[in-house]
């Protein structure tokens, strides 16, 4: 049996993030990986000669001195990255029907932009990202600075919708499309729904706009980067290992993998779901309130994916993504029903090289209840039967119709597709039902919807995109606060911003 410090289950990017903090500061860090490849929702994947992103299609504050660069300075990660910008004048482009409104960069630019759509919005625009700062200003890691006074909570119990509908009530384009329903025309981000807590939105909305960012040939360059990392530093990371059972004794974390094997160690840390992770424990280490609590929270909804090769030089690289809404309440799409779905789609062209002019591959997702899919739960990859493989393309031919009637070019430039349902990323990254992102933070519950990285357990603490917030961003903050927990926020920080 081998022993450890810390053992991580899962090498999210979240678990990849604490292995390196901990390795740096020399603890002896195993994290347990139950897929081939590490990374969780950074994996790539390879099919017929093209190469797909799993979970990351752009990622916001990654500018020169923004939050996230600063953060992965202490990573190691900048130097090993190729950036795309995205378009300064418009990182999102969203489309309701025939009308497109440009998201764009830079917040005097942001304003800009929308006016000319919205020339008079001046105010509210400018009301709104003054109160999406506040919001940020709130939450201090957000700043690199440490925790003080709390105004957070304020923000954790007021509602997305909420504000940006008072924010924007009754300006209208001249085409009669709502400011309210543009700037929250790629919620889709975060799971946007009646429930989103202002905080959620704001502090991912306030990324995308200060800096938008695709990594060049694909993210899965984070996790390599990472896994080097925590090697050099004497940890371990060890694919195909899938832990079953979690049991403490004598103040040592014992794992039993589904391959048989054993490990031990002081300090265990969860990268994956809260849910998933206490099922594995015995009865008697956690407390039937605590277990019953979290079992009972909600997750973000799932998509319904596909995977575009494309045929060479048939299709332009976009450089933005493309938010379309079909024209229900962009807060009601992730619950469309059958007969309304598709409600929207996101497309994302992938960035291959610097300055490509067309693109090689691209995504195209939109939400998908998990119950369309549950009659093939208890099925597994490539196993799941014809009527799923029938069930799948039928859907996918409704998603590519709505796609095509906007991207006519489309439909002659496809080489390959690969359909990806919310039973596929369940089994490919472990989220419970195929959820986009984790658990669904709820405004109106915000205490008993988040779960905090320190537990009742001593030693034991959770990370990912389940304890702070989702998204590259959010779980890399994630990691910090979780690690923080171990060896004293301050001195992680001080580090941090002395890298
Ligand atoms: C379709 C999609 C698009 C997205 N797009 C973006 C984007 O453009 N920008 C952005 O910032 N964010 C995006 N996100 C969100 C972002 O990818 C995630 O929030 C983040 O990567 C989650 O990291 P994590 O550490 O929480 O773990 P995860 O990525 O969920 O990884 C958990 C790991 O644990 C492993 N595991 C599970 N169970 C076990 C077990 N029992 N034993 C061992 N290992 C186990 C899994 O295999 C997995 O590798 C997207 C997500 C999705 C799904």
């Amino acid at each position: 049996m081998e022993k450890y410090d810390v053992i991580i289950i899962g090498s999210g990017l979240g678990g990849l993030l604490c292995g390196y903090i901990l390795g740096k500061e020399g603890f002896r860090v195993c994290i347990l990986e139950k897929q081939g490849q590490p990374g969780g929702n950074l994996q790539t994947f390879k099919r017929h000669g093209y190469k797909f992103e799993t979970g990351v299609h752009y990622v916001g504050a990654l500018g020169a001195g923004q939050t996230l660069s600063r953060y992965w300075k202490y990573f190691n990660l900048l130097d090993e990255l190729e950036l795309q910008q995205l378009d300064p004048d418009c990182f999102d482009k969203i489309a309701f029907g025939d009308h497109e409104f440009p998201l764009a960069q830079g917040f005097d630019n942001f304003t800009t932009q929308l006016l000319y759509h919205f020339p008079g919005g001046k105010d509210a625009i400018n009301q709104y990202l003054c109160k999406i700062r506040d919001v940020v200003a709130a939450f201090p890691l957000y700043n690199l600075e440490l925790p003080k006074d709390h105004r957070e909570y304020h923000y954790t119990s007021q509602s997305a919708v909420t504000m940006i509908n008072q924010q924007f009530n009754g300006i209208l384009s001249a085409s009669g499309i709502s400011l309210g329903d543009v700037v929250a025309g790629n919620n889709y981000l975060y799971g946007g729904s009646s429930v989103t807590p202002l905080h959620v939105s704001s502090l991912i909305n306030h990324s995308f706009i200060s800096g938008s960012y695709r990594i060049i040939g694909g993210s899965d360059q984070v996790s390599r980067s990472l896994v080097q990392s925590v090697t050099a530093f004497g940890g371990t990371v060890i694919t195909r290992r899938e832990v079953v059972a979690i049991e403490q004794q004598n103040q040592h974390f014992f794992l039993k993998t589904k391959q048989g094997d054993l490990y031990l160690s002081n300090i265990l840390i969860s990268d994956i779901h809260p849910a998933a992770t206490l099922a594995m424990m015995p009865s008697e280490m956690v407390r039937p309130a605590y277990q019953k609590r979290i079992a009972s929270l909600q997750n973000t909804a799932p998509s319904f994916i596909l995977y575009i090769g494309l045929k060479h030089g048939s299709f332009p690289y976009l450089n933005y993504n493309y938010y379309f809404h079909a024209g229900m309440d962009v807060w009601s799409e992730a619950s469309a029903t059958a007969d309304h779905w598709p409600g929207m789609f996101l497309l994302s062209t992938a960035c291959h090289k610097k300055g490509q002019e067309f693109a090689e591959t691209l995504t195209i997702m939109s939400y998908m209840p998990y119950d369309e899919f549950k009659s093939w739960e208890n099925t597994r990859v490539g196993k799941r039967g014809l009527d799923y493989e029938e069930f799948k393309q039928e859907k996918a031919n409704k998603l590519l119709d709505l796609v095509f009637a906007k991207f006519p070019q489309l439909r002659t430039s496809i080489e390959h597709i690969e359909i990806s349902t919310p039973l596929t990323y369940r089994d490919y990254t472990g989220t419970e039902e195929g959820s986009l992102y984790g658990i669904q933070k709820n405004f109106e519950e915000p205490l008993l919807t988040t779960v905090m990285p320190k537990t009742k357990i001593p030693n034991f603490y959770f990370t990912g995109q389940n304890t702070n917030l989702h998204g590259v961003l959010g779980v890399t903050i994630g990691s910090v606060v979780t690690c923080g927990e171990i060896l004293g926020l301050e001195y992680l920080m001080k580090k941090i911003n002395h890298a």
